[in-house]
């Protein structure tokens, strides 16, 4: 056994020491889906009582938006209704507009809209043209960016007769037009 995760232990951490599942990972240094398994593999049930003196207790995490450490509320219902990763309803939604957090989500989605359009917009081609695509990519010296002529957005296909190599500011300069 790879975590030497026994039943013994199992059961003095998660019902003697009533510690969370997630406390209990992180114990062992692996994932909470795998100590889900073993209680399943074990039969090890918390009974209901300790469950509820378990919600009960309170924890200190820090904010994810302020970084300032607070409690969380008794049963988490509370802090439930934030989350429970910041420390106020007003962390919560700074977060949610100005955070990192925010600002990463539009970033991927950004990124899967341009991939799913380069995949929508890429024809048929034959290995030449695969071979002269990717040298575009390839070849694109630093400070230069492979540009779509026709941009993808206008319909522009993702085929080595409508690329060309821009520096960055032409690039940019294109896309204020
Ligand atoms: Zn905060």
């Amino acid at each position: 056994m790879k975590y030497n995760i026994t039943k013994d232990k199992l059961f003095e951490l998660f019902i003697v020491k009533n510690m969370r599942r997630n406390e209990v990972a992180e114990h062992f240094g692996c994932s909470d889906a795998n100590i889900k398994k073993y209680l399943q593999k074990f039969d090890i049930k918390k009974p209901f009582d300790l469950e509820c003196k378990n919600k009960e207790r309170k924890v200190v995490i820090n904010c994810l938006h302020c970084g300032k450490k607070y409690q969380t509320q008794k049963f988490r219902t509370e802090s439930k209704k934030y989350d429970s990763k910041y420390c106020s309803y007003s962390c919560s939604q700074r977060s949610r507009y100005l955070g990192e957090e925010h600002k990463q989500k539009i970033r991927n989605e950004i990124a899967a809209r341009r991939r799913a359009r380069i995949k929508n917009q890429t024809p048929k081609l034959s290995g030449d043209e695969k071979k002269k695509l990717q040298e575009y990519y390839l070849n694109c010296p630093k400070g230069y960016e492979v540009d779509h002529i026709v941009p993808l957005s206008k319909g522009g296909l993702h085929h080595p007769n409508n690329l060309q190599i821009l520096t960055k500011t032409e690039n940019r300069k294109k896309w204020c037009k």
